[in-house]
């Protein structure tokens, strides 16, 4: 899939509205290294990890979902620390999914399909120009995550 992407970059900047994070049930997968980097930071096994925070589902494994007023948030959504805002509560160690959001091939397919995520996402087309080199090595992640996913 080729990439659409202005020479100038493309303007983003994340609100903390969390918007990318909850909606109808959706997948946060993550690879096994990402699984252990997150089970460190709770001090459980690998497999106490995956008991508690993921489950199966046809993509593989995900971070599991909480259904909210607002939607199914993954569950390591915070919408409790900062008034207002929701907040990764693991953000340092958030799955690479999170990391390239929202420089994803199929939002940077066409400029109409980048103009229409900004119906979900907020921070697209707001704050400084978002250099083209940053977008395509995002995107290049994100397309070959694929291959590494915790299945
Ligand atoms: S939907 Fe966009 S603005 Fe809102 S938290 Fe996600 S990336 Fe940030």
């Amino acid at each position: 899939m080729s990439a659409w992407i202005p020479e100038e970059g493309l303007r983003f900047e994340c609100t903390a509205c969390g918007a990318c994070c909850t909606g109808p049930p959706g997948y946060v997968s993550y690879t096994k290294q990402e699984g252990a980097a997150l089970a460190e930071r709770f001090g459980l096994s690998e497999t106490e990890f995956e008991e508690r925070y993921t489950h199966e589902t046809p993509a593989g494994r995900s971070l599991k979902e909480v259904e909210t007023e607002h939607g199914f948030d993954c569950v390591f959504l915070d919408r409790e620390t900062v008034p207002g805002k929701a907040v990764c509560s693991v953000y340092e160690e958030r799955p690479l999914q999170c990391r390239t959001f929202p420089w994803w091939p199929e939002h940077l397919r066409s400029e109409r399909a980048w103009n229409g995520l900004e119906r979900e996402c907020e921070g697209v087309h707001r704050g400084d120009f978002v250099p083209i080199e940053e977008i395509r090595i995002n995107a290049g992640k994100q397309k070959s995550r694929d291959g590494s996913v915790n299945r």
